[in-house]
């Protein structure tokens, strides 16, 4: 323990002070904050001592778990050597220079252009701005409109939320911001079960060409979408579902920006989850697993086509970040790529863990709960529903994801509720003993939900 106070003398301050994001501070107050104070490899530990197998990776983003020397030694050299210089007024430094080219050897062909942010969030503003600026310098500044999708997640700023289609937060502060639409996800076992999951990827997908001639295709900027919906639950699409959405941007023209997030650095099981699913972006969001959370990074991945007009075309892009290169970011980015290539996380993911992860979920689909179960490379998904037969749902005011949640913090695992849906993206660094760990507590805190919603006769 290292710790300089009771539990509960940080969780009085906590509540009197620290405004945390997407919380309910009454709620919080009521309860108490589970304090988490260090951690190690897949695990962390909370002030009373508790040990918990962390299955989410912080927040999508420890992908080479806790404590890793290189990370915490580049971050320090780079403190002590230079802890900040802009990159603006033609300045640079040799921590970010390195970061870009490093990028161009794992980033998707075609890409060798890099923007620097602090997250995930400011990322997706700057493609909004880029992704104007693009259709304006070729002389079609009438491009204006970016899709979204139901359920998906890009930050909370007021672009990223607005591009998010999460209807908690549009119904708060007037989002989503003008030129901003939405089209249906690719969640089948919510919305397609009538049809098999090929013919409701295309279903889904031509929900983009439906409202790309609704709006007029001379009108559309942009299509943005994660490979893999995180946030809105692990939805993992069906095959057919991110071709057709490649023709049908290439049929009209329309910028395809894939939002890598999570998917980036690993965590599909390639370097990025649009080779996953063999699609070719013209701009890569970034953040999260670029520098494994250990300090703040973000970025856009900027391809030819945009690249090109940018550079040649486009003089000044009146856009930019106090922290866009932040040298200490960049050279914990470089260590964390470089960590990866010489563990070998991407393959581990790929032949390994990935694997292993996909069949010990299905192994769940046996328990009453558990309606279906999805995986790709190290994100899982559960989806709980109140009869297995037909899949019908639970009440969602019953919140049965909340209960397991807390089963599982009481067991020492962190599984993330999505409504119903329990999820989980371990670290990539993750063994086969541990994965075991952790569907072992699962499959409990599984028994564990199911005996609580018998005693409340939810079932
Ligand atoms: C987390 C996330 C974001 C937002 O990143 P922040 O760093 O929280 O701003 C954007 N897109 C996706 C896909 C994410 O998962």
């Amino acid at each position: 323990m290292t710790t300089t106070r009771t539990t509960k003398q940080w969780q009085e301050a906590d509540s009197k002070h620290f405004l945390h994001p997407f919380t309910d501070h009454q709620a919080l107050a009521a309860k108490g904050a589970r304090i988490v104070e260090r951690a190690q490899g897949v695990y962390v530990w909370d002030t009373d001592g508790n040990k918990i197998l962390d299955a989410m990776s912080g927040l999508w983003c420890v992908n080479v778990g806790y404590g890793q020397r290189e990370l915490i030694d580049a971050a320090t050299r780079q403190l002590e050597t230079l802890p900040f210089y802009n990159a603006f007024f033609n300045t640079s430094t040799p921590p970010a220079i390195e970061l870009a080219e490093l990028l161009t050897e794992v980033a998707p062909e075609g890409f060798r252009h890099f923007f620097f942010s602090s997250s995930g969030s400011e990322s997706n503003d700057t493609n909004v701005r880029m992704v104007r600026r693009y259709w304006d310098l070729i002389g079609q500044p009438q491009r204006q409109v970016i899709i979204g999708r139901n359920n998906g997640y890009h930050g909370s700023t007021m672009a990223g939320a607005s591009l998010s289609g999460m209807s908690g937060m549009h119904a708060q502060g007037g989002l989503p911001i003008p030129n901003i639409v939405h089209v249906e996800q690719p969640h089948w076992y919510e919305l397609g079960r009538d049809m098999t999951p090929e013919a409701f990827g295309l279903k889904a997908a031509q929900t983009l060409e439906a409202k790309i001639l609704e709006i007029g295709a001379d009108k559309v900027a942009a299509f943005i979408g994660e490979p893999v919906q995180g946030a809105g639950g692990v939805i993992v699409p069906p095959s057919t579902y991110w071709p057709e959405i490649q023709r049908i941007c290439r049929k009209h023209g329309i910028l395809l920006i894939s939002d890598e997030v999570i998917c980036g650095f690993g965590r599909t099981g390639h370097w990025f989850g649009c080779q996953t699913f063999g699609v070719q972006p013209d701009l890569i969001t970034f953040a999260k697993g670029v520098t494994s959370g250990y300090v703040p990074l973000g970025g856009v991945m900027v391809g030819e086509r945009v690249a090109k007009v940018l550079i040649e075309q486009g003089g000044d892009f009146n856009h930019g970040y106090t922290y866009s290169g932040h040298p200490v970011a960049c050279a914990v980015a470089v260590a964390n790529i470089r960590l990866i290539q010489r563990l070998k996380l991407v393959e581990h993911v790929r032949d390994d863990v990935g694997p292993y992860l996909a069949s010990r979920f299905e192994e769940l689909r046996d328990h009453p709960l558990v309606g279906d179960t999805q995986t790709c490379g190290l994100m899982g998904a559960v989806q709980m529903v109140k009869d297995k037969a037909s899949g019908t749902p639970f009440d969602g005011d019953l919140a049965v994801g909340m209960i397991c949640r807390a089963h599982c913090f009481a067991n020492g695992l962190v599984m993330r509720a999505v409504g119903d849906r329990m999820i989980v993206a371990p670290p990539l660094v993750i063994t086969r003993a541990e994965i075991d760990e952790l569907v072992t507590k699962a499959r409990k805190c599984l028994d564990l939900t199911l005996a609580d919603v018998k005693a409340r006769g939810l079932i």
